[in-house]
């Protein structure tokens, strides 16, 4: 079988933004571009889709045309950008009711939108892409939902978080995990054979030894998969034309993350490794 699958492809575009293609479907998570200054989050000033950024984004990433994009929850450094990457290229959003409200708030039509739950699993050409509703990371700044169209510019407080999910892309060539949240709902992923984890690691250093040790296990032991790539790890207000540098130590501590996936990895025999914003790679090959 897998001698005649296409070969895929996967983009990674900071934060949790991950294109998987095989050259003929196309899959986005997130899409998010425009990445506004932390600093400007911080003040309750307005944020906004920025268009240039997402074109340039697109481009330069070879996103040219999209089947479906799949949002893991709706705060803004996941959700902000998603309906103006679907007016671009094209795909289906997908992701919760408060997604939808963003694709809405910014003139998305129904037909261009669908309302995700946990357990679907939905086809686009050899892809298969489940859904697993899950747990945001401790420490939710901006809980609850978006119960009416969002219309930006909006304080990043009005994108509220909604589901969140993580998304399994299963190919004839191979599978892959992407999970943007650094939680686990025990046993969730149990039985999945996965071959790509693209794992969350945001906030993972400041939380505890003993937490650190069960999001490991219920994510990387549940899906023994053989490459682990960490994602949200970078600092979301910097431009991804800059060199990407990590959370800024006041919301993270990478050092503390680092030192923990190199042992676990040491321990495991799984290797960890980084993808930098634009590389892609072909992980069945
Ligand atoms: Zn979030």
């Amino acid at each position: 079988m897998a001698v005649t699958a296409r070969c895929v492809r996967s983009t990674f575009f900071g934060t949790s933004s991950v294109h998987v293609t095989d050259g003929v479907s196309g899959i986005l998570v997130d899409g998010f571009f425009t990445r506004p200054s932390l600093l400007r989050v911080a003040l309750g000033r307005p944020v906004a889709p920025d268009l240039r950024r997402i074109s340039d984004a697109l481009s330069r990433g070879g996103v040219e045309r999209l089947d479906a994009l799949f949002v893991a929850h709706s705060h803004h450094d996941h959700v902000m950008d998603s309906p103006e990457v679907v007016r671009r290229v094209g795909g289906v959003l997908h992701g919760s009711e408060s997604t939808v409200n963003v694709g809405r708030g910014a003139g998305l039509g129904e037909h261009s939108m669908r309302r995700i739950s946990d357990g679907d699993r939905y086809v686009f050409g050899d892809f298969t892409v489940r859904v697993f509703e899950g747990a945001h990371s401790p420490g939710d700044r901006y809980p609850g939902s978006i119960d009416g169209p969002l219309v930006p510019p909006a304080k990043a407080s009005a994108y509220r978080t909604g589901g969140c999910y993580s998304f399994l892309f299963e190919h004839p060539s191979g599978t892959i995990l992407v999970h943007p949240s650094a939680n686990f709902v025990p046993d969730k992923f149990d039985g999945l054979d996965v071959d790509l984890l693209y794992l969350g690691i945001g906030a993972l250093g400041a939380q505890s030894a003993r937490f650190q040790d069960d999001y490991w296990h219920h994510t990387v032991e549940a899906t023994r998969p053989d490459l682990v790539i960490p994602v949200h790890w970078d600092d979301f207000g910097r431009s991804l034309d800059k060199k990407p540098r990590p959370m800024p130590r006041l919301l993270d501590n990478f050092a503390k993350t680092r030192e923990l996936l190199d042992r676990k990895s040491t321990e495991s025999g799984v290797p960890v490794r980084f993808q930098q914003p634009y590389e892609t790679i072909t992980p069945f090959s």
